[in-house]
């Protein structure tokens, strides 16, 4: 088994309970088998980019995981599968995104995972949880950069 690695995961919602999902995301991500030492930011509020619908509910989340890659993109997308399973009707939408921001130093660039994710920086519904929960990695230059994004803080945990 590989040692431990340090990832960022980012969490949006914005369908239904937004907050309870993100919430429930978080205790699923703590309970995840190959995950430990979670550290979860506060909850965000955030505009839709480029889209119309409800405010989002955004967190990043900060874990020690064992999983490689492949297995932690898969864990996560089975958590979306659930999430989404609790929408009534057919082919309702998604009702949580999850996103692997970083992966310790690792760069992976294949059909199904690309890391660090490409838009992460130019999100300020990313850059204000990460930056909350590890002030260095974000420079004010890149929070300036992305100031003009509506982000909030929501809740705290
Ligand atoms: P989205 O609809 O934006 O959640 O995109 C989901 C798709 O993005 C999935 O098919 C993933 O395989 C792919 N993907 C690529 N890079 C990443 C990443 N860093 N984290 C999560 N999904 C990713």
């Amino acid at each position: 088994m590989q040692p431990p690695v340090t990832a960022y995961i980012g969490l949006g919602a914005n369908l239904g309970d937004a907050r309870e999902t993100v919430l429930s995301a978080l205790r699923a991500i703590a309970q995840m088998d190959g995950v430990a030492h979670v550290r979860g930011s506060s909850l965000y509020g955030s505009a839709p980019v480029q889209a119309d619908g409800a405010d989002y509910v955004n967190a990043v989340v900060e874990v020690q995981t064992v999983l490689p890659p492949l297995r932690l993109l898969g864990a996560l997308q089975a958590l979306e599968t659930d999430a989404g399973r609790q929408r009534s009707y057919r082919n309702a939408p998604r009702t949580l995104d999850l996103d692997i921001l970083l992966y310790g130093d690792t760069q992976i660039s294949s059909p199904n995972l690309e890391v660090p994710h490409p838009r992460m920086w130019e999100r300020a519904f990313v850059l204000r949880p990460l930056a909350e929960l590890v002030p260095a990695m974000v420079t004010p230059a890149q929070l300036h950069a992305v100031a003009d994004q509506a982000v909030w803080l929501h809740a705290q945990r």
